[in-house]
Parts: C-alpha cells; structure tokens; sequence
C-alpha cells in the first residue's frame, strides 16, 4: 500500500536530520546519493555520485519530508548564515552557507530542553535569553549576544540566596516552578559547553555567545512572542529584504526606524533598488550601523543599561512616578541626554 510515495528513502531522509544539528547541502550530498543508489540498486544496480546531487533533488526530498511530518509540528527548514565564515578574512562579500534543520515549528527552549536538562540548567538557559534579547538589546545598542564571562556570572539565580552552596544538596533539589537554583562556575560552563555542541549557541573569536541559524528557526516564534510586547514591540526584528529574523546585520541611521538588512542581503538590494537607501524611510543607508557583535564592540560607549549595575540615583524630584501618562507624551523622542523634567515644566 502506498502512502502518497512516501517511502523508506524520505524515512532514511529525514533520520540523517534527526542526528545533525543542521545539515548543508554539501553533507546532504553523500546522504542523498546513498538513498537514492539503495532505491535505484533493487533495480538497476546503479550507484549515484554525491556530485550529481542537485539543489532540485534536495528540495524534492524536503518538499516530501515536509508534507509527512507537519502533522507533527515538525519542518525542514533553511537559513543564512547572518555573519560571514570568517569576518576576518579580506574576502567579505563571500556569501555564508545555507543551513537546513529539522524543527519543531512551536518550539520554546523550555520544552526544547526539558528532556535532557534540569529545572535549574534550563532556568540558566532563560537568564541568558533574557539577557541577549532584553538586557543587551535596547534602542540604543541591539547586541543581541553575551559575553562568556557574563553568560557565567548568570549562572546565579537572579533572586536572593547569595551564599553559594556547593553542596550536592541543590543537585538533589528539584524545583518544581520555584526559584531555581544556581549553577556554579564549572556547572554553568558546562552547559554552555553543551549549548555549543548541540547548536543551540555559537562562539565568536571575541568571545561572545549568539544563537545558531538553528536556533533562531526553530525558535523565531517563541523569540517574537516573548520579547515583542506591548511596551516594546519591535524588539526582534526582521530583515527587509529576506524576511529572516534579524540578529546581526546593519540598521538605518534613525534609531527609531524599523530598517535592517543582513550583511549578505545588502548587495543585492541595493543594486535591485539601484540606491543606498533605507528600505523603510528611505534615508540614505549609513553603513557603519550595525546589529549584533559589532554593536557592541564598534561602540565605545558602553551600554548605560549595562555599565551600571545598581547606582541609579533616585530622581525623586518628579514626583509620582507611577502614572503612565508619562510615556505617552513623547518620551520617546527624545535622545536621553539627561534626565531633566522637560514634561513638568
Ligand atoms: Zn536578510
Ligand atoms: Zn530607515
């Protein structure tokens, strides 16, 4: 019996993605030729050269893949590479490897972990979340990444508890919900460690930590839905010109204007548009803004949120600061140069 022509081939298809993180269509290749030659072999005995695997054929096998196992909220999908292979290179304009995944298309890192990692290590995992897709990513500076050193200093859990207990007696606390525990050094170092082979994160030569192409496929929606609020809509963004979600790449000059585009997108729009202009206000495009690592690290300015950590002066000349009248006056707009009560008068 014949289930819409699927068949051991499609299965053997889509276990190569089960086992890898994400797959190029170079390593495609070999997989696909080998299904393809066991097919044909019952037949014709005839083996198939990885070479003569086309973009036609794995798409075929993708398109089949797909229709099998949506009902499973699961996908193929592709994506670019955001950043350059090696950003150090003089060759920049080198176009970045597309990568294919096997996702689950309602994914959240909660659920994501939870086979294979503890209430306390997915807790961590949260913390870091919050921290490239909150903390460091504001109007002012969109990092979008955290640095080794303060992905391990995450390791404590934010609320209370500050004597650290090595003990083996949070290992056999299980929070169920509560505050989590911490992780200590070795611990939190660990499961970044871990992150990294599973392609959840990846390292840059500075040292900071960014989701893998993976990562933001499989949780693009759970990235919008939590970070993207009523307060802050717009804070994970997407490229104008490919539509992929935007964690590195270049900004429009204004900072309250929604324009981005990847560094590989660049090119090509601009030449189809044959103007350097902003897609959305049609400034002309800066080129030196940018989204990501090198909002960071081409800032000299540190990002206020994270260069002080706890000396915030009281300002209580303002009087009831409860009222949220106060933002919708325009407060916006204005560049935050000081925090003098314009409002008031
Ligand atoms: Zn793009
Ligand atoms: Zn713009």
């Amino acid at each position: 019996m014949e289930t819409d022509g699927y068949n051991d081939g499609n299965r053997a298809f889509i276990q190569a993605f089960m086992g890898h993180s994400f797959m190029t269509f170079e390593e495609t290749q070999p997989v696909l030729a080998a299904i393809i030659s066991a097919q044909a072999g019952s037949t014709e005995n005839r083996s198939v050269d990885p070479d003569d695997i086309t973009q036609e054929h794995l798409a075929a096998f993708i398109s089949a893949a797909n229709s099998a196992v949506s009902r499973f909220d699961l996908e193929i999908r592709s994506s670019l590479h955001q950043t350059p292979k090696n950003p150090d290179s003089d060759a920049p304009d080198t176009a970045p490897a597309r990568v294919y995944a096997l996702v689950n298309t309602i994914s959240d890192p909660l659920t994501q972990l939870a086979t294979t990692y503890t209430a306390d290590e997915i807790a961590f995992v949260k913390r870091i979340l919050d921290f490239m897709f909150s903390t460091n990513n504001t109007r002012l500076c969109e990092g979008m990444v955290i640095l080794s050193t303060q992905a391990i200093q995450l390791g404590r859990a934010s609320s209370g508890d500050a004597n650290r207990r090595r003990s083996g007696n949070a290992e056999s606390q299980q929070t169920q919900g509560g505050v989590a525990n911490s992780l200590n050094m070795k611990q939190a170092e660990a499961m970044l460690q871990q992150l990294l082979e599973e392609g959840w994160l990846e390292k840059s030569r500075k040292g900071y930590y960014s989701l893998t192409p993976r990562a933001l496929m499989e949780l693009r929606g759970w990235l919008v839905s939590t970070y993207n609020d009523a307060i802050t809509p717009n804070r994970i963004k997407f490229c104008n010109a490919c539509g992929d979600i935007m964690t590195a790449g270049q900004r429009c000059g204004e900072r309250d204007c929604k324009g981005r585009l990847h560094d590989h997108c660049i090119r090509n729009f601009f030449r189809v548009q044959q103007a350097e202009q902003c897609p959305v206000c049609k400034r002309e495009w800066p080129g030196d803004c940018f989204v990501g690592e090198r909002a960071v690290t081409s800032n000299r300015r540190p990002n206020p949120n994270l260069a002080q950590p706890s000396a915030e002066p009281p300002s209580a000349s303002n009087g009831p600061a409860s009222g949220s009248d106060e933002s919708s006056d325009g407060g916006e707009e204005s560049e935050s140069n000081d925090a003098s009560g314009m409002a008031e008068g």
